[in-house]
Parts: structure tokens; C-alpha cells; sequence
């Protein structure tokens, strides 16, 4: 038998029409198969933000490996991996309370591991999501998500109230039996829908003044996906407690909920080991997160330190003069230009092309595989094309890519 045959019968499928690329080899915007060349202009879904096999992260990861994997399940032994992954993210977050970090192996575990959290912090039970929002596909995360894809899986948690994003009038449904809020400042599976400047403050205000904890579930849109390093810091609100997957890892398996200590403190009583797991903040992941985090920064990734006005570095600074990822995404959005073009909405490198329906965009995205530029479509969004490439995609790449999708639309 075949590879793709040996797929098919004895790999679970999730749909009757996976993609079934066969890939030998990735590297930085690219995937390889034994004859044709692809540009990932989704980033494997929002993870290679610093491009596949980023050569500071493959050398982390084989220095440790060299050193060691697994050791034992979290939280028990000093990893220096961990650590100094711990130090380097709470530095992004220096100007918030969020000191203490919690690994986890994936996105959906870091939003179970918030929602015990806050739970448990709060003493209360309800939680609240919005609409259209993808949280994960465990359980909890589930619950939190549309009615599409929970209506088979039944009984899931009861006590989810959902709210309209941006929506000023349905801030009252958070109220004091609210543990916590989930919300994601930049919508990623609702098709890249960025909270409005005034209602994000207005939802942190409400969540204050009712006590109920703000989560800001940037598992897509955290390590540098929307120009800032953090979505919130394109808004100058903090979270309570903050969740990150995906890009995190360079390509490895890696999540996390961060909070202050004071909050984390209660997973460590009544009763003790309030969250275990046994590979979260694996070693050789969080060597490769650590790798990836250095390579924003010390690559410059988002911001031309030449051109710098202010330390935005951090937070404030709207000038696009300096954003390498505002001036990419200012490109695709100047390029992509055409009567069945909608819309090209987003923020930074997390863009979304809006187009009439999903039979209008299907063939496009066909074709577009077929001449060797992989996008997609979003689980609560099918009329629009993801585009969310590796952060380091060159403004030649841009214009190839660009003009591909136009002539695949034409
Ligand atoms: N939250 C958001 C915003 C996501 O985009 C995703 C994944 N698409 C998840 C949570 C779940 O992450 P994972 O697939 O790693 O469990």
C-alpha cells in the first residue's frame, strides 16, 4: 500500500476530503513535496509564525534532547528549560500583574487549565464566551464554542452564558456569578474580527466591577501573529489571566495559562495538585518556545529598532512606520484588489478575505493549492480566505502570492 492509501485506512480523518498533501520537507515560508513547492501562507494554522524549521530553533531543540527529555510530570522538578521560558514570558508582560506561568501540551489544555483556575479562584461556576468563538475541542473548551459543533457531544458544562463580541448591551449578561470571561481580542475562527478599542475597555471595566476574571485567549493571535508580541497590547488592557498555544512552540507542541501568583496559588491547595499533567512544558518544547521567543525579539521580527520612534518594543506606539508585520499586512491589503474581493479585514499578519460565499472561495483555494500557495477557510467563517503566513514572509513572497490568488480568482 501506499503512504496515501496507508493514510486514508489507518489515520483518523476528521472530514471525508482532508488535503492529503504529502510533505518531505519544510523550511522557513515553505513546504516541500517530492515535486512541487508550496508557500504555507497559514503557517500550519497559526504556528510557524518564525518560519518552519527556524535553524535557532531546530538548535535548541537538539541541544536538548542531547541534555534531556522527559524527566517527570509537571511541576516537580527544576527544568531549566522551563524556567528561563517562564522568565522570558513574564518579561513580554512586564507592565501587567501576569508573573506565573502553568505549561500545558496544547491550546485546548491551557483553556481548561484557565477555566478550573478561575473557578476555583472565584468560587463561582459560570463562565462566559462569545459567540462564534473557537476555544478548543476538549470538553470545556467545547462548551464554551457554537452550538454547530457541540450539538452531538452532549452533555457538555451547562453554565456558559454567550455574548455578542462588541456588543456594548451584552456586557450585563457578565455579572457577579460570572467566574471568568473568555475572549479573544483578535477573533481568530470567527474570521479575524478585532474587538473595538472602546468595548474592550468597556469589558474590562464590567469584568472589575463584577468581579469576574478576564481571559484573554490569544492561543492565535500571541508571539508577534498581529504586530504586537501580545493582540492586548494593541489596546492597553490586561487580562487577569492570559492563555498562549500554537506559535508559541516554533513548531513544537506547547501551551500555557499565565496569571499572577496570587491567583495561581489556589491550584496548590484543597486539594493539592489542583492541575496535573504529565508532558506539559516538555522540556525539548519549551527549549523550542524559549528559541522562538529569542528569535522575535533578536531578529526583529516586528519592529525595525532603525526606525523606532518610541520603546515600541512594548506597547503604545501606533505607528506603522516602524512594524515590519503592520507594513506586510498594509501590502496584502493593498495588492489584494479585486471585483469578488469583498473585504480583506485583520490585524498584522491575520488577515481574512472576504469573499461572497464559500462556493465563490472553494475553487479559489483549490487553485491556488494546485499553483502552490496553501490558504484556507475558518471553522465559523467559510466565505473568507485565512491568510496568516510566517511572520518572516519577504514583500517579494507577498507580491507572488498575491498575484497567484488573483489569477486563481480570475
Ligand atoms: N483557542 C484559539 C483561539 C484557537 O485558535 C485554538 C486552535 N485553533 C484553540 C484555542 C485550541 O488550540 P489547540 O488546537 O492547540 O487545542
Amino acid at each position: 500500500m501506499t503512504t496515501r492509501q496507508l493514510f486514508l485506512q489507518n489515520v483518523a480523518q476528521t472530514s471525508d476530503f482532508p488535503l492529503a498533501l504529502e510533505i518531505q520537507k519544510a523550511e522557513g515560508i515553505y513546504l516541500y513535496s517530492e515535486t512541487k513547492k508550496y508557500i504555507d501562507l497559514i503557517s500550519g494554522i497559526g504556528v510557524s509564525n518564525v518560519g518552519h524549521r527556524h535553524p535557532k530553533v531546530v538548535e535548541a531543540i537538539k541541544n536538548q534532547v542531547d541534555n534531556y527529555m522527559h524527566l517527570m510530570v509537571y511541576g516537580e522538578y527544576i527544568q531549566a528549560p522551563q524556567v528561563h521560558l517562564a522568565e522570558a514570558l513574564c518579561k513580554t508582560l512586564g507592565h501587567t500583574s501576569l508573573n506565573n506561568v502553568y505549561f500545558t501540551n496544547s491550546g485546548t489544555e491551557a483553556v481548561e487549565g484557565a477555566m478550573k483556575l478561575a473557578k476555583r479562584f472565584t468560587q463561582r461556576t459560570n463562565i462566559v464566551s462569545c459567540n462564534k468563538a473557537y476555544h478548543g475541542s476538549t470538553q470545556g473548551a467545547l462548551s464554551l464554542g457554537d452550538e454547530h459543533f457541540k450539538r452531538n457531544y452532549r452533555p457538555l458544562l451547562s453554565s456558559i452564558d454567550k455574548i455578542e463580541r462588541n456588543d456594548f448591551n451584552d456586557l450585563e449578561k457578565i455579572t457577579n456569578r460570572t467566574a471568568a470571561v473568555f475572549f479573544e481580542p483578535v477573533g481568530g475562527e470567527s474570521g479575524v474580527l478585532a474587538a473595538n478599542h472602546d468595548y474592550l475597555h468597556a469589558l474590562r471595566s464590567r469584568c472589575t466591577e463584577v468581579g469576574a476574571l478576564l481571559v484573554f485567549d490569544e492561543i492565535q493571535s500571541g508571539f508577534g501573529r498581529t504586530g504586537k508580541f501580545w493582540a492586548f497590547d494593541h489596546y492597553g488592557v490586561h487580562p487577569d489571566i492570559l492563555l498562549c498555544a500554537k506559535g508559541m512552540g516554533g513548531g513544537m507542541p506547547i501551551g500555557a495559562f499565565i496569571a499572577p501568583n496570587e491567583i495561581m496559588a489556589v491550584l496548590k491547595d484543597n486539594p493539592i495538585l489542583g492541575h496535573i499533567t504529565t508532558f506539559g512544558g516538555h522540556p525539548v518544547s519549551c527549549a523550542a518556545s524559549l528559541a522562538t521567543l529569542n528569535v522575535i525579539f533578536e531578529e526583529n521580527l516586528l519592529y525595525d529598532p532603525n526606525n523606532c520612534q518610541k520603546d515600541c518594543n512594548r506597547i503604545a506606539c501606533k505607528s506603522i512606520d516602524c512594524s515590519f508585520i503592520e507594513q506586510k499586512s498594509q501590502l496584502f491589503k493593498k495588492l489584494l484588489v479585486h471585483p469578488k474581493i469583498k473585504d480583506v479585514r485583520g490585524i498584522g499578519l491575520m488577515l481574512a478575505v472576504e469573499f461572497e460565499s464559500f462556493e465563490v472561495l472553494k475553487p479559489i483555494i483549490d487553485r491556488a493549492i494546485e499553483k502552490g500557495v496553501i490558504t484556507d477557510w475558518f471553522l465559523y467563517c467559510d466565505n473568507s480566505m485565512r491568510i496568516a503566513p510566517p511572520l518572516i514572509i519577504t514583500e517579494e513572497e507577498i507580491k507572488f502570492a498575491c498575484d497567484v490568488i488573483l489569477s486563481c480568482i480570475d
